[in-house]
């Protein structure tokens, strides 16, 4: 397998995506190259939309396939906006828009309650109709400001506080949210996953077929 199609559409997932598999041997492409329609996300979990997607973009490309689906939940607002983040001020919404519903949404919430969380499931499939595909997931814990900071990354970036840097994920060096954050926490793990369910299994059939058969 020297091809895999990345299922996302998402601009900034994109870059941080071809950062993170930058050392890899294989050629991720981007499903644009490939489809028109993105997939509808019907599932109730990151994980069933993840799997949703990916099949999506093998059906529509013949080759393997990873996505993501990942997402911000807030403690103070039961979870939400989850598995919704990209449209949680409607479809179509920008960043801004969705950052603003959010700041209104916590707006009469104390610094003590803001506690959240980025969530990240991958799921890559052989083929359209996988039936064991490989999934793992990660989160990346923080808190919830009370008005953005820093101009970097997407979506929810401006507003996540980080304890542990001090900063917002807008504000963090490039390498360090790569290194901390929930989808470079969920890759790490893809990768492992894929060394003992891809690599591993094909060095093993190579080194059988030189073996004699008694
Ligand atoms: P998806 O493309 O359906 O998985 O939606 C992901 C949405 O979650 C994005 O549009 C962002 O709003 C939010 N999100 C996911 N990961 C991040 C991140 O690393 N930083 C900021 N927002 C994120």
């Amino acid at each position: 397998m020297d091809k895999i199609v990345l299922a996302s559409g998402n601009a900034g997932k994109l870059k941080e995506f071809s950062q993170l598999f930058s050392g890899w041997q294989i050629a991720v492409l981007p499903q644009s190259d490939f489809l028109e329609q993105e997939a509808d996300e019907t599932g109730l979990s990151f994980i069933e939309n993840a799997l949703i997607k990916a099949r999506h973009a093998s059906r529509a490309s013949g080759l393997p396939a990873l996505a993501d689906d990942s997402g911000l939940a807030v403690d103070a607002l039961g979870g939400a906006p989850g598995i919704y983040s990209a449209r949680y001020a409607g479809a179509g919404a920008s960043d801004e828009d969705n950052n603003r519903k959010l700041l209104e949404a916590l707006e009469d919430v104390p610094a003590k309650e803001r506690s959240a969380a980025f969530h990240c499931a991958l799921a890559f499939v052989r083929s359209a109709d996988d039936p064991v595909p490989l999934v793992c997931t990660a989160h990346w814990s923080g808190q919830i400001l009370t008005r953005p900071a820093g101009d970097q990354g997407f979506g929810y970036d401006p507003l996540f506080y980080v304890p542990s840097e001090k900063l917002t994920s807008a504000q963090l060096p490039r390498e360090v949210k790569n290194r901390l954050s929930h989808r470079a926490q969920a890759v790490k793990k893809f990768e492992q996953l894929w060394h003992e369910e891809m690599v591993l299994p094909e060095k093993q059939r190579h080194a059988d077929s030189g073996k004699k058969v008694i």
